[in-house]
């Protein structure tokens, strides 16, 4: 008999030829900036977690309250039986803090690019979207039968052409992320908004990698002073909140149409306890704490500084995304294994997710690294940039 699903181990083994397979390192405790792996303690360089919430008392403290008050499982979908007072209070929360009128809270952010989108735009309708734009993002696009314009990344001239000749009917949607998470940059988003304002456009920002970083933590919106006029603001609390979830925030009626269209929220089980009630205190304590958002940005500096100066090419983020450029994926691979040798978790972006010849290492700066981890690691990069060949 043979086996139908053999085609599985072929394609797999194609991967492993070119070496395109996931083998990634196990954790054996919490994400902490020195965390353990492979029975060593490492300086954990590519995590999103940001400002280290996913360690913090408070949001540690509000997880086990929570499974004690309200069970491990949330029992439903949230439009049956599965909506607690807690995921309640966490969308008044994100509406709060992102000072919008209100919000809905999704078990992830993919699921609610995924959800979202296909109720946003559909048969003759318009949609814009970066050609560099998320994974998730593209699978919500690839749901909607709208008419895709697709710009090169950041063109505001291409988008504005694509505007000007799409056929006046239907509704038009942007769609960009907020942060590009390859290269640290970010959409020119007031300018986006306002070319939606004066071509009828809807607009849909994903602020993955924004919020807790940019605009004082509130995101991109913030930071190029038009959070009131983004339509749909997407984000997620697995990245620099510490959890995990999805959020869109915007008008009352965009959040009730969410509540009652997504697909994804419809016909899923709702977050658990735990989960929602760290998601709250992690909005707590960015409103209270504003030192993890500070030293996130001192240490981006402090770092990004550190590598240019050892001869690396950082790139055009400016965000605490560091990209340090290897050339061939072979030499992102080299100093990734040089930098594990010394204690340096910090794994290589290879082709087919960036060019051939832009292989890199992605730091991703984290507040909870001190001085001393930085000088550290900026010396493991000397030393294991010289032996890989990449310096
Ligand atoms: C990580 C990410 C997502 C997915 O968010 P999850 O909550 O982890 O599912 C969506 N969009 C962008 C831009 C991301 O970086």
């Amino acid at each position: 008999m043979s086996d139908p699903t053999a085609w599985m181990r072929d394609e797999y083994e194609v991967l492993v030829k070119a070496s395109l397979d996931w083998r990634p390192p196990v954790l054996e405790g919490p994400s902490t900036p020195r965390c353990r792996v492979g029975g060593r303690e490492r300086l954990m360089l590519c995590s999103n977690n940001y400002l280290n919430l996913s360690n913090h008392p408070r949001l540690k403290e509000a997880a086990i309250a929570a499974v004690r008050s309200h069970g491990a499982g949330s029992g439903s979908v949230r439009p049956i039986a599965g909506n607690m007072d807690l995921h309640v209070r966490l969308e008044q929360r994100i509406a709060e803090f992102k000072r919008r009128d209100a919000a809905i809270y999704y078990q992830t952010g993919f699921a609610a690019n995924a959800g979202l989108i296909p109720q946003l735009v559909g048969k003759g309708d318009h949609l814009f979207t970066d050609e560099l734009n998320h994974g998730s993002i593209i699978d919500g696009v690839r749901l909607t039968k709208a008419a895709r314009n697709i710009y090169a990344h950041n063109d505001m001239g291409e988008l504005e052409d694509l505007l000007r000749k799409a056929p006046d009917t239907g509704r038009r949607l942007i769609i960009t992320d907020g942060v590009f998470s390859m290269d640290g940059d970010t959409a020119p988003l007031d300018e986006i908004c306002a070319l939606a304002g004066e071509y009828g456009a809807m607009t849909y920002v994903d602020d993955a990698h924004g919020e807790g970083v940019l605009g004082e933590g509130r995101g991109i919106g913030v930071h190029y002073g038009v959070e009131d006029k983004v339509d749909i603001e997407m984000g997620t609390f697995s990245k620099a909140f510490g959890v995990v979830g999805g959020l869109a925030a915007g008008s009352e009626h965009l959040a009730k149409y969410a509540f009652n269209k997504s697909r994804t929220f419809l016909l899923s089980g709702s977050a658990p306890p735990a989960t929602v009630a760290a998601c709250t205190a992690a909005l707590d304590v960015l409103d209270e704490e504003p030192q993890h958002v500070v030293n996130l940005w001192k240490n981006t500096a402090y770092f990004r500084r550190g590598l240019q100066q050892l001869g690396y090419d950082t790139g055009v983020s400016t965000t605490p995304i560091i990209p340090a450029m290897c050339g061939s994926s072979k030499q992102a691979q080299a100093l990734s294994g040089e930098l594990m040798q010394r204690d340096v978790f910090a794994l290589p972006i290879v082709f087919p997710m960036v060019a051939r010849d832009k292989a890199r290492i992605r730091v991703i700066m984290n507040a909870g690294l001190a001085r001393e981890d930085l000088d550290e690691a900026l010396g493991a990069f000397e030393m294991g940039g010289k032996a890989a060949g990449v310096l």
